[in-house]
């Protein structure tokens, strides 16, 4: 397979994880026999300081013509007393939207070895796995302030969304779950909310063209809860923008460690933007002590979701599953007796094993 492949590596330790997860990449599509091609561009504060915008022409064309991107992190101290255009978020706000990306996928699985690490009781989150797919184009409209604040007395937001932005979302997550365990967990607020209740038609519509996967609707409030109880319970979830921003902060605390963590955000022609969930840790930055391993996943996702090579994602997967079973850690991790490494050496780890 050929495939011409993004590289935005962005401030901060965006420029190391990056890095590593490019060496991880090229090491399985040489196993593999694929040949990918890299194209590195500016994006965040890297791209103000040296082309005076977040987010260059030249950077969106590129990304435009891929079959996928790769993103470090934007951001850092330097910008933060910038003009709003002049930010870096502006940058991955911007790529996101003109790259049309509809699909928020963020798997949640803990790892056994940082278990520990986390505020729930080990017999909850052990085993626990899922995947949260949150719809990114619709939900709450956030227009101007000016518009939304009506002579001072009032306020409005507004939560609208096309029936088709629903369809492309719901059915997005019925083909993610067929890729898994094959149930899938609705989440709206259909007791109140006009656009739920249109929601849960949609997804009940759907269901005829995946009668393998078994579904289910929870109020978001419910999900909220059952989250932290029996985590276990769920495979895939989809719901609306802003419940899914909710409940996929809410899932990550789940495992631990925020560092392990990789995101997808898909178009709907499978082409998508990969990018861990952790920032680009100016405290850390150009120490070599970054750690890789929520990007390496996500290159995962990138041959699962925008390839669909299976196999070789798994191969990356089982890659990361055995450093740390082997009691390799990076800084950030807390693995008890754990040998701590820094970037260089855990990106060969886990090249060895792949
Ligand atoms: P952003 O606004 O860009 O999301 P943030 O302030 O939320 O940034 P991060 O940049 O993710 O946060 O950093 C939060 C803390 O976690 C920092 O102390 C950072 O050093 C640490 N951290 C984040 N990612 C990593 C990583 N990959 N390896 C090691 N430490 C990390
Ligand atoms: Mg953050």
């Amino acid at each position: 397979m050929e495939k011409q492949i993004v590289l935005l590596p962005g401030d901060g330790i965006g420029q190391e994880v990056i890095e590593s997860a490019k060496q991880v990449l090229e090491a399985v599509t040489e196993r593999f026999h694929h040949t990918f091609t890299y194209h590195t561009h500016d994006i965040g504060g890297v791209a103000i300081d040296k082309h005076g915008t977040p987010l260059p022409e030249d950077t969106i064309r590129a990304c435009q013509q891929s079959d996928a991107v790769l993103l470090g992190a934007v951001g850092g101290p330097k910008w933060d007393q910038n003009p709003s255009h002049l930010r870096p978020e502006k940058g991955l706000l911007g790529i996101r939207k003109q790259l049309g990306l509809f699909a928020n996928l963020r798997p949640i699985k803990g790892f056994d070895q940082l278990l520990h690490a986390s505020p729930l009781k080990h017999d909850v989150v052990a085993g626990s796995d899922l995947l949260i797919v949150r719809e990114l184009t619709g939900g709450l409209y956030f227009g101007t302030p000016s518009e939304r604040r009506n002579n001072g007395k009032e306020v409005v937001d507004t939560l609208s969304y096309q029936r088709d932005e629903i369809e492309r979302i719901v059915d997005n997550a019925f083909q993610s779950a067929r890729l898994r365990r094959k149930h899938l967990t609705s989440v709206d607020k259909a007791n109140v909310l006009e656009s739920s209740k249109v929601w849960r038609e949609v997804v009940e519509e759907k269901k005829v063209d995946y009668p393998d996967v078994e579904v289910e609707h929870l109020l978001v409030d419910a999900a909220a809860m059952k989250l932290i109880t029996n985590p276990k319970q769920f495979d895939v979830i989809v719901t609306e923008n802003m419940f899914g921003d909710i409940l996929s902060d809410e899932a990550s605390v789940l495992t631990g460690s925020l560092g392990m963590l990789p995101s997808a955000s898909l178009r709907e022609d499978g082409m998508g933007l990969y990018e861990p969930v952790h920032g680009s840790a100016p405290d850390i930055a150009g120490q070599g002590v970054a750690n890789p391993l929520a990007t390496i996943l996500s290159t995962a996702l990138m041959l699962r979701h925008s390839f669909g090579l299976e196999k070789e994602a798994a191969v990356i997967e089982e890659a990361v599953q055995q450093v740390l079973e082997d009691g390799y850690c990076t800084g950030d991790l807390d693995v008890k007796g754990g040998k701590q490494v820094g970037t260089k050496e855990m990106t060969r780890l886990v090249l060895e094993r792949v």
